[in-house]
């Protein structure tokens, strides 16, 4: 069974937060967890201009170290991503290779102007981590706004959608990972 790897990029999470991200991913996908500092140069993909990292970069520079197809990667990094032809993105995933990439940047009220909020953050880290690792078990977006496939425009969207797939996603994971209904 396909293993998921959480590699933290020069960041980290509080232990009770990592204790529920846990939690949640295993309740999700039922798989087994791996939680680990993964400390590799992203300098590349930094653009100067923008002030903000090409994911795609990333995902290409994680590749090189990622031996396992099985596995299935998601990095964590605290810096601001965004793809070619957006202006910012929450996360990005290479079903492909299997890495998957978030950013905690834009999850954080404060990024808003707003006061610091750990159960919002929190929230917001299950549900962007939920959907690209979704991405990476083969899901596409979903059409039902309160499922965690659906896509976020903007911090409203996601603090709107819920936390855990629809029942259509929940079938189509369990189709491509061979679970009996
Ligand atoms: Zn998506
Ligand atoms: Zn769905």
């Amino acid at each position: 069974m396909d293993k998921i790897f959480i590699k933290f990029v020069f960041c980290n999470l509080k232990e009770e937060q990592l204790k529920k991200l846990r939690e949640h991913l295993a309740d999700v996908y039922f798989s087994e967890l791996d939680v680990s500092y993964f400390f590799f140069d992203i300098a590349r993909a930094y653009n100067f201009k923008r002030n903000q990292y090409l994911a795609d970069i990333i995902l290409r520079e994680a590749e090189r170290f990622k031996k396992n197809p099985q596995e299935k990667w998601l990095l964590v990094v605290d810096v601001d991503l965004y793809a070619s032809g957006l202006n910012f993105i929450f996360g990005q995933a290479d079903p492909r290779s299997g890495i998957g990439i978030i950013s905690l940047t834009r999850l954080k009220p404060e990024f808003y102007k707003q006061k610091p909020d750990e159960k919002l953050f929190l929230e917001r880290i299950l549900k962007e981590a939920t959907h690209e690792l979704g991405h990476l078990f083969y899901l596409p977006h979903c059409e039902n706004p309160e499922c965690v496939m659906s896509f976020s425009n903007s911090i409203l969207d996601t603090d709107k959608k819920d936390s855990y797939l629809c029942l259509t996603c929940k079938h189509i994971l369990r189709v491509y990972r061979g679970i009996k209904t």
